[in-house]
């Protein structure tokens, strides 16, 4: 299946959110590790991001059901747009 603009555009969000939440994961074990008491405020951070990723996969995947499901009947009728 083709990825289309929107595709890519939400496939970039989504990454960047991962990332962003990854990287809030590996703030906290290292905070956690040097007991530095700020570890309980990047955890509500790490909460938000981890809803705004479940949120940017959702409307990815969503997207691509509707991706797949508006192409299909592209291609039945080739030519005709
Ligand atoms: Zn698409």
């Amino acid at each position: 299946m083709e990825s289309c603009e929107e595709c890519l555009r939400l496939e970039n969000r989504l990454r960047a959110a991962s990332e962003h939440y990854v990287n809030l994961i590996v703030q906290r074990d290292q905070m956690l590790r040097n007991a530095n008491p700020k570890a309980s405020t990047v955890e509500s951070v790490m909460r938000q991001a981890r809803f705004r990723r479940n949120a940017a996969g959702r409307i990815f995947l969503d997207h691509r059901i509707n991706h797949e499901a508006l192409s299909r009947p592209k291609t039945k009728r080739a030519g005709q747009l």
